[in-house]
C-alpha cells in the first residue's frame, strides 16, 4: 500500500526544508553553502544579525562570500520566511521564527527577547484577510523598552551621578561662602 505514511508527516516538514523549498521556488540553486545558511537559521533561537549568520556559516565554508549570505537572507525575507527587525539605526536582525510572536527589544543593550504568549493573532489575521483581502504570512509585533539588567544599571548610574553632584556642590559650598538658605531680596 502506498498510503502508509504516518499521519502528521506533512506538519513535520522541518523549518530547514521550508527555507530550502522557498529558495528553490525563488529560483536559487541549492548549494552546500545555502543549506548551511538554512540549517543555521532553522536551529538558532537568537535573532542573528546578517553578520552573525555570515560568521556562523563561514566557520564551515571559509570561502563563502558575504554577498551570498546577504542575498540568501534577502530572498528568505522577501518570501516572508524570516522577518527583518531593526534595532536602532544600523542594527538589523532576523527573526527566524515564523510563528506570530512579540519581539521585546531593549533600547539600551539591544537584546531581543521573544514573548510567545497568546497575542490573539488569529482574529487579527482573519479580519485582515476578510477586510483587506490580504494574506498575512507573518506578524511583526515589537515592544520596545528596558530590560531588568539595564534598569538596575540605570538606577546605579543615577545614584552615582547624584552622589557626584552632591560632592561637587559641597566642594563649591566650602570654597565660596554660599548662604545656606537663600535670603529674600525684597524691593
Ligand atoms: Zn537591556
Ligand atoms: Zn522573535
Amino acid at each position: 500500500m502506498q498510503n502508509q505514511t504516518p499521519s502528521g508527516t506533512e506538519q513535520t516538514k522541518s523549518k530547514e526544508d521550508i527555507f530550502l523549498v522557498g529558495l528553490r521556488r525563488a529560483g536559487m540553486r541549492i548549494t552546500a553553502q545555502r543549506r548551511t545558511i538554512c540549517a543555521y537559521l532553522a536551529n538558532t533561537d537568537s535573532h542573528p544579525s546578517p553578520y552573525d549568520v555570515y560568521q556562523a556559516v563561514a566557520a564551515e565554508h571559509p570561502s563563502i562570500s558575504r554577498a551570498t549570505v546577504y542575498n540568501t537572507l534577502n530572498t528568505l525575507q522577501q518570501l516572508g520566511l524570516i522577518v527583518e527587525i531593526s534595532v536602532g539605526s544600523d542594527h538589523t536582525h532576523y527573526d527566524t521564527d515564523p510563528e506570530p510572536h512579540v519581539n521585546v527589544i531593549c533600547l539600551r543593550c539591544h537584546k531581543i527577547y521573544d514573548y510567545e504568549g497568546d497575542m490573539g493573532m488569529d482574529a487579527l489575521y482573519t479580519a485582515v484577510q476578510e477586510e483587506l483581502d490580504f494574506q498575512p504570512v507573518g506578524a511583526r509585533v515589537t515592544l520596545v523598552g528596558f530590560c531588568s539588567d539595564c534598569r538596575t544599571q540605570r538606577r546605579t548610574e543615577i545614584v552615582a551621578q547624584w552622589t557626584e553632584q552632591q560632592t561637587e556642590q559641597q566642594a563649591t559650598a566650602s570654597g565660596k561662602p554660599v548662604p545656606a538658605s537663600p535670603e529674600r531680596n525684597d524691593d
